[in-house]
């Protein structure tokens, strides 16, 4: 073929990447795109520090493109509108793209591929974000698995693919086609840029991974629970964007492994059983969509939630009375980012301490969270909430008092975040309301909830669940 478009969504890299890899081996030429719509800056979901991320991720992967003489065109409006536009100023034969798994994001493709197809275009999607997706790995019955542990034992049992070839530069003439600006500033998509992580682009998600595997990998087994300790690899936001390949990182865990001592080898597994749930998540999104709606147990649509707003601003804002639920709320709100521990007690916390819907908590992550990703938010809520596929059975209820003293033991973490704090010994960080002098001094707030009261109203409103499906 002669011309062909590669579409970038969440694959923002010129290493490890299957469309972009069939794109140059089947076209003359290609050309590459990303379209910025409209529904990045609008919507209940739409998170600043997400934005800024993906922003500064297309600003490396333009110049890394540029570098090997293909430009990057950005063109700003609607997919199915923009994408024959552009193949019509090329006379392209063809768009390529990588798999997407949402269901927003399949009703887009299907958009795209009607419009393609009006104006005889090809449209050639690849799997490319996981190694084994929605229905290539199924039960012996024939059925998506539900369940963790059966899923990533067939997971295992199959040889992972080797990473696609880095793109070559190109010897052909680039003739000039129009290019619409990235909002580098933010404010013309209508977000600040100044909450995000420091890192973006595809090289840095490499120099993420190469740090990672030098040494975190060997203690990640113990490490990764500690929030105050760098114990894990902040590879999210780069899996998210696709600012690293999936393929890439397996390889590289595997020769880590490989030159790892006895002892470290469990970190290791540790840590591919990690990478292993988030393919785990896509595929039940994508096999029950409807998770996106409501719980995956269908019964528990009917728990009784809270509908206090009260306690929900607290929550968010960090001003519950709990010093370790407080701080991770700071911390997300500061920075876009919470470690994966806090993630699960403060979600506890929302849904089985102040007994809020944790479909609430979901849409509050996604705005907030730089790494925010549908499948995993959704999995990582239905879990902690006791309403998904492998959840933690409802009377399994975290004690935010113990939970800091176990996996912040020094109160460093909640030192950091919650600053009316910092002067109290460890033996009261996480409890300040025990010494009601020091309490009465500081500005910290009183708890909204007594944690001792609300475990038995969350167990009787999971019950009264259960009870009706008796009846
Ligand atoms: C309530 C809740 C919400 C969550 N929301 C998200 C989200 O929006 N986006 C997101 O990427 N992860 C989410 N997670 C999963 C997990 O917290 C993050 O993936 C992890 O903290 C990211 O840090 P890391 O890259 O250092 O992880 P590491 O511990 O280094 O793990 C490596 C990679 O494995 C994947 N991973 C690890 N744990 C999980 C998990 N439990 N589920 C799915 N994938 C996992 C991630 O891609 C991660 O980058 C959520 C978990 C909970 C409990």
């Amino acid at each position: 073929m002669k011309t062909a478009v590669h579409w970038f969504r969440r694959d923002l890299r010129v290493s490890d990447n299957t469309a972009l890899s069939e794109a140059v081996q089947r076209a003359e030429r290609v050309v590459p795109v990303f379209i910025l719509e409209d529904a990045f800056r609008t919507g209940p979901d739409v998170g600043a520090a997400r934005l800024a991320f993906l922003l500064r991720s297309l600003d490396s992967l333009r110049k890394n493109l540029a570098e090997l003489g293909y430009p990057l065109v950005i063109r700003r409006g609607r997919s199915e509108v923009e994408l024959p536009r552009l193949c019509a100023e090329l006379g392209a034969q063809a768009v390529f793209c990588n798999k997407r798994y949402e269901p927003y994001a399949q009703a887009r493709d299907n958009r795209v591929f009607n419009a393609l197809n009006g104006a005889g275009v090809g449209f050639e999607v690849f799997k490319d974000a996981v190694i084994w997706e929605e229905r290539e790995l199924l039960t012996k019955a024939g059925n998506p698995f539900t369940v963790f542990t059966p899923y990533s034992r067939a997971w295992k049992a199959r040889a992972i693919p080797p990473p696609k070839p880095k793109l070559r530069a190109s010897s052909k003439r680039v003739p000039k086609i129009a290019s619409d600006p990235l909002p580098l500033d933010g404010a013309d998509l209508g977000h600040p840029l100044s909450q995000t992580m420091p890192f973006a682009g595809e090289r840095a998600a490499r120099d993420a991974l190469r740090a990672f595997l030098k040494q975190p990998i060997f203690t990640y087994g113990t490490a990764r629970d500690f929030p105050a300790q760098n114990g894990t690899s902040r590879l999210s936001p780069h899996l998210r964007c696709g600012t690293i390949g999936i393929r890439t990182v397996l390889t590289g865990l595997r020769k880590a492994r490989a030159e790892a001592s006895p002892a470290q080898r469990p970190s290791c597994d540790v840590f591919l059983n990690e990478l292993i749930w988030r393919e785990f998540y896509l595929q039940v999104l994508s096999n029950f969509p409807r998770v996106m709606r409501g719980c995956f147990r269908p019964e528990y649509d009917a728990l009784k939630w809270s509908d206090n707003r009260e306690h929900f601003e607290a929550w968010c804002a960090g001003m519950t009375g709990y010093p370790i639920v407080d701080a991770a709320m700071r911390c997300l709100n500061a920075t876009g980012w919470m470690h994966n521990r806090l993630r699960m007690i403060v979600a506890m916390f929302l849904t089985k301490d102040l007994l809020i819907n944790w479909q609430w908590g979901e849409r509050y992550f996604m705005q907030k969270l730089v790494d925010g990703d549908m499948a995993a938010n959704n999995g990582g809520w239905q879990w902690s909430a006791g309403t998904g596929t492998d959840a933690a059975p409802y009377f399994r209820i975290f004690n935010p008092v113990s939970q800091g003293l176990k996996f912040d033991p020094q109160g460093e973490f909640v030192r950091e975040w919650v600053p009316e704090l910092a002067a109290l010994p460890e033996d009261l960080i996480h409890q300040p309301w025990e010494d009601p002098l020091l309490a009465a001094k500081s500005r910290y707030p009183a708890r909204i909830v007594l944690h001792e009261e609300q475990r038995p109203k969350c167990l009787a409103m999971f019950k009264a669940v259960s009870r009706r499906l008796q009846v």
